[in-house]
């Protein structure tokens, strides 16, 4: 099975006959879940001692198995954060697969990582970041906002002479109540307290809050903060923190500044969002998912820092066998919680490469103007009404009269009809329908005809 024969030739090209389908699709169907007894009726049991071969495998998944799982490309899937891959991004796909590299370290994965820092360079002068920032590809969001966190504690402890013993007061970070729900995942694996601050009336983390929290910390004399989170572009709602304030107060105080731009970090490339991420450039760390709104495949998560030696102090692996990695060069495993790593980098960085800077800005500009006209329409017709004007392409609005089971029933619907995948949320207790367009194939029809179905 590791030698090349007859048989794969015959594989390769079912293989790629099914990828350029798939490819060509347009639109793609949207799909969606079965019960694993229906899979385990229509699958049966693949894996046996002698192997059912490649054909049969290759039938079970194009039958059964990847009807059953949702097109997150599809232009009516606007939950959640979809992802919406370009198509050079996925073909490349098929050739980092088909490459056997190793992306964790200089020595082995050069070629690789050279491109990959780059695309991470492109996105560092995005948010004005010193031209020394340096980063790495992981896996998603939460990986890279947990490494950042590892990053700044362990710069904290260091300052404060007890690196790695613990000694002292526990650590806390402060954020907002709209940070993503990874922040406190990581803050749960780091044993670490979160402070919540007070936001504005928009529910922005602002200065003022910021600097509360601080303070109500210091008199408590209970807990050190060493980092604030701020988010640019939350999950739900697309906002962005007053990073400006954020940053001032940060630097006053001494604590690491962590930008999470997971969702919203893209539209640093477009300029009619631009003005509002002012103070991003003076982030210590920051995370953008190139796999939400940046298309390219998932996963893939840029993780930056201002001053990577801090990264490496805290991440980098140490072992007799990892010695000769050591004096190598640049080793992306040695800025976050990663060893063995996939270049996950590289279909984003040809993607980027073949299309030009351009064409992400106009794809960006694209999605923001469906946000914008779903926001007019939704204020324009009489049974819905806007919860907040968007900030990026997050759009949230209510149905008059409807309660939770509802929006469920709604939802549930549209999914089975194979028209649109759109889940309800929270918004200050209240259920709502929201939108996350990140798609540039998703149309003012797309948009107007999911509001139809609220009639
Ligand atoms: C999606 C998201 C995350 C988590 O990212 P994953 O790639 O899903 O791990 C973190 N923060 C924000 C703001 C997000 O939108």
């Amino acid at each position: 099975m590791h030698t090349w024969s007859l048989e794969s030739e015959q594989t390769a090209s079912e293989i790629f006959a099914y990828a350029l389908e798939r490819l060509r699709l347009h639109p793609v169907p949207l799909d969606g879940p079965r019960t694993p007894e229906e899979l385990e009726a229509a699958a049966g049991e693949t894996v046996t001692a002698s192997g059912i071969g490649a054909h049969a495998a290759l039938r079970i998944f194009t039958e059964t198995l990847a009807p059953a799982c949702i097109s997150v490309d599809h232009p009516r899937y606007l939950a959640f954060i979809p992802c919406a891959p370009t198509e050079t991004s996925m073909l490349f796909d098929l050739v980092v697969g088909a490459s056997s590299m190793y992306g964790g370290s200089w020595v082995e994965g050069a070629g690789a990582i050279f491109a990959e820092n780059q695309a991470l360079a492109w996105l560092a002068r995005l948010a004005g970041l010193p031209s020394s920032a340096r980063g790495a590809f992981v896996q998603g969001g939460t990986i890279g906002n947990l490494s950042a966190l590892v990053t700044a504690r362990h710069w904290a402890r260091t300052a404060r002479g007890d690196a790695g013993s613990g000694r002292g007061r526990r650590f806390a970070l402060v954020v907002s109540e709209q940070a993503h729900s990874s922040i406190d995942a990581a803050a749960r694996v780091m044993d670490v307290e979160v402070l919540r601050a007070g936001t504005d009336d928009s529910g922005r983390l602002c200065a003022t809050g910021l600097t509360a929290a601080l303070e109500a910390a210091r008199s408590a004399d209970e807990v050190e903060v060493f980092a604030v989170v701020a988010t640019a572009g939350t999950t739900n709602l697309g906002l962005i923190d007053d990073l400006a304030g954020i940053a001032e107060v940060a630097d006053d105080s001494g604590i690491w500044l962590h930008v999470d731009g997971a969702y919203g970090g893209a539209a640093l490339a477009a300029p009619s969002t631009r003005r509002r991420f002012v103070g991003i450039e003076r982030a210590d760390s920051l995370v953008i998912d190139p796999h939400k709104w940046l298309f390219a495949p998932l996963d893939c998560a840029a993780l930056l820092y201002r001053d990577a030696a801090i990264a490496r102090a805290a991440h980098t692996q140490h072992a007799s066998y990892l010695e000769p990695l050591e004096h190598g060069g640049f080793n992306p495993s040695d800025l976050a919680i990663h060893l063995s790593r996939r270049a996950r980098g590289l279909p984003f960085w040809f993607s980027l490469a073949a299309n030009g800077t351009e064409a992400y800005t106009a794809a960006i500009e694209r999605t923001l103007d469906v946000a914008r006209y779903a926001a007019r329409e939704i204020a324009a017709r009489p049974e819905l009404s806007l919860v907040r004007e968007p900030d990026l392409s997050v759009v949230c609005f209510e149905r008059l009269g409807w309660t939770a089971p509802d929006y469920d029933h709604w939802s549930e619907s549209l999914l089975a009809s194979g028209t649109a995948f759109v889940t309800p949320s929270k918004v200050a207790g209240r259920t709502v329908a929201r939108f996350a367009v990140v798609n540039p194939e998703t149309t003012e029809a797309d948009i107007d005809l999911v509001l139809d179905t609220m009639r």
